[in-house]
């Protein structure tokens, strides 16, 4: 009782604070009214937790757009409410405040950081957890794609826990080695283009059958669920989430699911900019990076890199990508990094040029389509300049 009530006080204090920081314009106030919970209950988030259905997502890619769809999919068919953050909070104060929002829900869709999946796992005793993919993020958001594997590895023990993987990612598999239900979706087979060596034993892998086997035994498994080998990133992630969704059991097929959930990912958006229209993705980390570059049609291509806090100030990942497609187009690089990813082009053979801004960059190019490429803080800048609010920081 004792314990309820210190929980009721913190949730009624951590709401009120999430109230003064949207009035006060400090935010959506998810992460003030979070840490406020924990600070006056430190075992918040375990008591929010208990008696309820909680779903849990991570990787390096798509977690965000993936927890959405999953919500939206389990409030279409379970008929109950489902709690989710809409920002895209992920960290402990962000999932606090959500779970204290409405604590009746009988479901909570919950995207997780990947450094706090093994402390989530432990508080919120989720029954399923959707592991999305695992590849190089920028070394100063997550540390190497190895340092994460291991930590999952430690962290999945056998339990009654489904989790569900793409099968045919070897970090992930290493992650689930020693967990007690897994669900193997596969997408036929394609190189992890971090995984040369085995998140093991760091032998040499074998990818010459598509698969990939190690002497030490790691090595792809029997899959529960075959996919269409050609689907794109997002599109595998969200044949794992209905995968994840049926599990909770709701009756629905990817088809389906495409008719409900938003196709198009949070990070690509229509600026317009000097009078052109520029489709624009947001891309963080190399493997976004090449998803971006795969959608790439127009043949004037506007790249824009900043390393302004959460950009990362090493840009080393740049050298991870290839980025061979750019090769005879007109390419344009803006940004406070403008000249690392100028050279790193340069030495792939891409011709380039470089121009003070975003907007500039758009107004050097002849008419005809152009898509644009840009970091978090660049991304979030004409996301500014769209909405009106000035900002005098450059693009
Ligand atoms: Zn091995």
């Amino acid at each position: 009782m004792a314990g309820n009530l210190r929980l009721e006080t913190a949730c009624k204090a951590g709401a009120l604070a999430g109230r003064l920081s949207i009035a006060l314009g400090r935010g959506r106030g998810e992460t003030l009214s979070g840490r406020v919970i924990l600070a006056l209950d430190s075992k918040a988030i375990s008591k929010l937790s208990s008696d309820r259905d909680i779903l849990l997502v991570s990787g390096t890619n798509g977690k965000t757009t993936s927890t959405k769809n999953l919500a939206t999919i389990l409030r279409e068919f379970a008929g109950e409410g489902v709690s989710t953050s809409e920002s895209g909070a992920n960290m402990p104060a962000g999932i606090a405040a959500l779970l204290a929002q409405n604590p009746r829900n009988r479901f909570a869709v919950i995207e997780c950081d990947e450094m706090y999946v093994p402390e989530m796992y432990r508080k919120l005793s989720p029954k399923v957890v959707v592991l999305l993919n695992l590849s190089r993020d920028q070394l100063h958001r997550t540390g190497e794609v190895r340092k994460v594997a291991a930590l999952w590895h430690e962290t999945f023990i056998k339990d009654d826990v489904t989790i569900v993987i793409d099968r045919d990612d070897p970090f992930l598999e290493y992650a689930v080695t020693n967990a007690g239900h897994v669900m193997r979706v596969s997408f036929s087979g394609r190189r992890h283009p971090d995984a040369a060596t085995c998140p093991n034993c760091a032998a040499i892998l074998d990818w010459s059958k598509g698969d990939y086997l190690c002497p030490c035994g790691l090595g792809s498994l029997f899959p529960d669920i075959r996919a269409d080998k050609r689907l794109n990133g997002p599109q595998r992630n969200t044949v794992l989430v209905v995968e994840a969704a049926r599990l909770m059991g709701a009756e629905i097929s990817v088809t389906e699911a495409d008719d409900l959930i938003s196709s198009a990912p949070d990070r690509i958006h229509d600026f317009l900019v000097s009078g052109k229209k520029v489709p624009t993705h947001l891309a963080k980390n190399p493997e976004s990076w090449r998803q971006a570059l795969g959608d790439v049609t127009a043949d004037q291509v506007l790249l824009s890199v900043n390393a302004r806090g959460i950009d990362g100030r090493d840009t080393s990942w740049l050298w991870d990508i290839d980025y061979s497609n750019l090769i005879g187009k007109k390419v344009i690089c803006t940004g406070e990094r403008q000249l690392d990813i100028a050279y790193r082009l340069r030495v792939q053979g891409v011709e380039v040029s470089t121009a003070s801004n975003f907007s500039q960059a758009v107004q050097s190019f002849p008419s005809g389509p152009i898509q644009a490429i840009v970091s978090y803080t660049a991304f979030q800048d004409l996301l500014a300049t769209e909405l009106g609010i000035n900002k005098s920081g450059s693009q």
